[in-house]
C-alpha cells in the first residue's frame, strides 16, 4: 500500500522552499488580490480514502478547470451532436488565443479553450432554462456539497476586462456558432470561470472523470465512453501550449486555470488537486505543476 500522506507531506516540504512561486495572474483585477502563499493538494480514492495537506479546505477562483465540468453538462445534454461545433485538436496556443481563426468555419480546435468553452457555454444557455442557477446545481450536486457558490466580485471583474473573451465570442457570432446573445452566453461563461471551490470540492465534483462517468453518489452522469472521452481531451488540451509538457512531467488527464489551482485524474484509482495562486509563464500554477510531477513521480503511478 502506498503512504499517500507520507508523500503529500514530502511534497509539500520540498515545493514550498521554492523562493520562485510563479506570478499571480492580474489580468483579472479580483484575481491580483490572492495570497500568493497559498499551497494546498487533496487526493480521492476511488476507493473513498482522502488525503489532504496545506490549504486544501480554501477556496479559490476554479477559472478553467470549470471547461471540464461544463462540457460534461454539455455532453450530457446533446452527446456527439457537440462535436459539429467544435473540435478536439490540441491547439498548442495560449488559453485566449483566438484560435478558431485557425480553421474555417468559426469552429474551435477544443472545448477546453476560451473560444471552445465559450461555444460549451452557448450549448448550455441554449440547453438550460436557468443556466447559471442549474450549472451551479450540477456542480453541486455532483460533489454532494451544496455549500459550493460564485464569487460575484470575480464574475464582474471579468466581465469588466474581458475584452478578449468578447472578441471570441463575436468571432463566433460572425461565423453563426453562436446561438444565443454574445452578453448572455458571456455573463454565463464569466461566472462559470468564477466557482470558488476548494481543492477537496475539485477533487470530489471530478471523480466521476476517474470513475467511469459515476459521480461520488454513484449516480451515472456520463456514459463511460463519455467519461473516457473527456479525459482524452484533459490529456490533450488541459493546459494549452503546456498540454505537451503536463503529459511528459506528470502523466495524467487534468485541467489547469488562472486562478492556480490544477485537478487531475487516473482512471480507476484517483483524483487529486493541488492550488497554489502564483503562475509559470504558460499560465499553469507553477508549484501545482511541480507538485503532480512529484506525486507521479514518488507513488510511480500515471496513465503511462
Ligand atoms: N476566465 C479566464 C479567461 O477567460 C479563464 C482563463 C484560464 O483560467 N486559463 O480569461
Amino acid at each position: 500500500m502506498i503512504d499517500y500522506q507520507n508523500i503529500l507531506n514530502k511534497i509539500h516540504t520540498s515545493v514550498t522552499q521554492d523562493q520562485d512561486k510563479g506570478t499571480i495572474a492580474r489580468y483579472i483585477p479580483e484575481l491580483a488580490r490572492v495570497n500568493p502563499e497559498h499551497f494546498g493538494m487533496h487526493l480521492k480514492l476511488i476507493s473513498g480514502k482522502e488525503f489532504a495537506v496545506g490549504d486544501s479546505e480554501v477556496g479559490f477562483s476554479i477559472q478553467s478547470i470549470s471547461k471540464v465540468l461544463t462540457l460534461a453538462l454539455a455532453m450530457s445534454k446533446i452527446g456527439t451532436h457537440i462535436w459539429d461545433r467544435v473540435d478536439v485538436e490540441p491547439s498548442g496556443n495560449p488559453f485566449n488565443h483566438l484560435s478558431l481563426l485557425e480553421l474555417e468555419e468559426g469552429i474551435p480546435r477544443n472545448p477546453l479553450i476560451n473560444s471552445g468553452a465559450i461555444v460549451i457555454a452557448d450549448i448550455l444557455v441554449s440547453q438550460l432554462e436557468n443556466p447559471k442557477a442549474e450549472f451551479l446545481k450540477y456542480v453541486q450536486d455532483i460533489t454532494g456539497d451544496s455549500t459550493i457558490g460564485y464569487n460575484l466580485k470575480v464574475a464582474q471583474s471579468e466581465k469588466e476586462t474581458g475584452f478578449n473573451n468578447y472578441a471570441a465570442a463575436n468571432l463566433l457570432k460572425s461565423f453563426n456558432n453562436l446561438n444565443n446573445s454574445v452578453e448572455d452566453v458571456l455573463d454565463f461563461y464569466f461566472h462559470q470561470c468564477a466557482l470558488e471551490m476548494t481543492c477537496s470540492q475539485l477533487t470530489k465534483a471530478f471523480f466521476l472523470f476517474a470513475n467511469k462517468g459515476n459521480c461520488l453518489a454513484n449516480v451515472a452522469r456520463l456514459t463511460k465512453s463519455q467519461a473516457k472521452r473527456i479525459n482524452a481531451i484533459m490529456l490533450t488540451c488541459g493546459f494549452y501550449d503546456e498540454a505537451g509538457e503536463f503529459a511528459f512531467e506528470v502523466g495524467l488527464p487534468g485541467k489547469s486555470g488562472v486562478g492556480g489551482g490544477i485537478t487531475a485524474v487516473l482512471p480507476n484509482e484517483y483524483t487529486i488537486s493541488v492550488w497554489s495562486p502564483g503562475l509559470n509563464e504558460r499560465g499553469n500554477s507553477k508549484l501545482g505543476m511541480q507538485a503532480l510531477e512529484q506525486f507521479t513521480t514518488l507513488t510511480n503511478q500515471s496513465i503511462f
